[in-house]
């Protein structure tokens, strides 16, 4: 199974997945070991009465890595594109508001008052510089925008990305991307407006696949093959006796512990488990690992019939994304998305399908419900929002105790801190959703550079 030259990979999420397979491409000998009995991770479909449930994420961005994978995979034809107009709702005092999602459009919203408003039109004009210190989401937005904004728009959309806390997430790790226009143009709105001009005024589909986000991990665990194991589950990794460089390592295979001895590993792992594995390797992972807080997450996939709900466009389908909560609502739900408006072949005929979220840095006790009394609440609040009569007709709960890291102040110099360990730790490489970005286009993009790493350092290491 294993030779002198394998290279392990530890975890089948999508960045353990995308490494392996990227260097399967670069010609290096690889094996996955997977703990769960899937390949995937936290991606998952399920097909449930009727309904197609995305566990995990609900839909990706196609960047760059992610549609080079795909085509590699011969997916293109399975892609489905959300139509980039669909409306996104915020919940305010019961009413579903859509979400203004350009300058004009927050000018107009009743969601922000007329302060906010008379900040946000003359922001082009007060030219500033981000601070030289790591700066907070929450940091950030008062200081140009004010509370107001805060708290009824960029709060319910921090807990829809990151189910995070904008006073903890760090503006340079969780939204890089509106750091660098402040830098750039010295204002937000005036850079998002030039960006948008120069990108054609185009905004990026959401995408799926006709048989749901599995789709991706299915067909990378068919390429891989035999180079990958499930119920396999690492315990112990050391460095191989006398300097030969390699490393043994201990695992659990359908209960029966076994061990092999490989030329690299990468951990594909989360952070606390990434920590635990090379603590007989290098002590100094843990304290750096250990910095990265995770927030617990419930997601409730439901389906219902449209007769079921009352929301005045449910006969039209619920044309839209979905809706965000913000906490000033009293609600316990982050928010819905709206399955089966976006994608075809989610619910049938009839049927509409949502997948709710609970719980995130605001919210840390509910990911630890039974999940019966998660699916209650979930039914509950949803109902009331939509104005739905009568049980679902399909519901499926899902929870995580660490669902996503989150990029708080100091995220970066933890991660600059990781890849200097790593670099001295020869051998040891590091992938995962911690690293990079939590989205599946940023843990493929990460898996790609670590795998060229690897390449490069198998090489010139007999
Ligand atoms: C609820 C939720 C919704 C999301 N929504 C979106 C979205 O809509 N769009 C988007 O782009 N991203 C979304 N994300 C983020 C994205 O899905 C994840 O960041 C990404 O899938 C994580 O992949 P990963 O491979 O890094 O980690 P994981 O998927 O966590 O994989 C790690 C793997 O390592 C295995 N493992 C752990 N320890 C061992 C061991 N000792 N031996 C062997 N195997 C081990 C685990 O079993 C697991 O399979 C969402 C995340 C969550 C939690």
């Amino acid at each position: 199974m294993a030779t002198a030259s394998t290279i392990l990979v530890i975890g089948g999420g999508i960045s353990g997945l995308a490494c392996a397979w990227r260097l399967r491409q670069l010609g290096q000998p690889v094996l996955l070991l997977e703990r769960s009995r899937c390949l995937g991770g936290i991606i998952d479909t399920v097909e449930q009465d009727g309904f197609r449930f995305d566990i995990g994420p609900q839909s990706f961005t196609n960047t760059q890595a992610l549609s080079e994978l795909i085509g590699e995979l011969g997916l293109g034809s399975e892609i489905l594109r959300a139509d980039p107009r669909a409306p996104r709702y915020i919940l305010k005092r019961d009413r579903l508001v859509p979400a203004p999602l350009s300058p004009p459009r927050l000018l107009l919203t009743p969601l922000l008052g007329a302060r906010t408003k008379l900040r946000i039109l003359s922001e082009p004009f007060r030219r500033s510089r981000p601070p030289d210190t790591d700066e907070s989401v929450a940091a950030f937005v008062k200081r140009k925008f004010g509370a107001d904004l805060l708290a009824n728009l960029v709060a319910p959309f921090v807990s829809g990305i990151w189910a995070g806390d904008p006073e903890k997430l760090s503006l340079a790790s969780a939204f890089p991307s509106v750091r660098l226009l402040e830098q750039r143009y010295g204002s937000v709105i005036r850079g998002a407006m030039t960006q948008r001009r120069e990108n054609g005024g185009n905004r990026p589909s959401l995408c799926n696949f006709r048989a749901g986000l599995k789709t991706l991990a299915a067909a990378l665990a068919t390429k891989l093959g035999d180079s990958s194991l499930t119920e396999a589950e690492i315990t112990a990794i050391r460095r191989a006796p006398a300097a030969s460089r390699r490393f043994e390592v201990a695992y659990k295979l359908q209960g029966a512990t076994q061990s092999l001895s490989v030329a690299a590993v990468v951990l594909a792992t989360p952070a606390d488990e990434t920590a635990r594995l090379l603590n007989g390797i290098e002590p100094g992972f843990g304290e750096l690992l250990a910095r990265i807080e995770y927030a617990s997450l419930a997601q409730v996939s439901a389906g219902y019939g449209l007769e079921q709900i009352n929301y005045r466009d449910a006969e039209k389908g619920l044309k839209g994304f979905g809706f965000l909560v913000p906490r000033s609502e009293g609600l316990r739900l982050l928010g819905t998305v709206w399955n089966s408006s976006l994608f075809p072949g989610r619910a049938a005929q009839g049927m509409a399908s949502f997948t709710s979220f609970l719980g995130g840095m605001t919210d840390l006790e509910i990911a630890s419900y039974s999940p019966e009394r998660i699916g209650a609440i979930a039914h509950s609040e949803l109902s009331s929002v939509l104005g739905v009569t009568g049980a679902p007709v399909a519901q499926h709960v899902s929870r995580w105790q660490r669902a996503l890291p989150q990029y708080n102040i100091g995220h970066q110099g933890t991660i600059s801190a990781l890849r200097d360990l790593a670099a001295r730790t020869p051998g040891i490489f590091l992938a995962g959703n911690y690293f990079e970005g939590p989205s599946m286009g940023a843990c493929v993009e990460h898996a790609n550079e670590i795998a060229r790493h690897v390449a490069r350092f198998c090489s010139v290491v007999p």
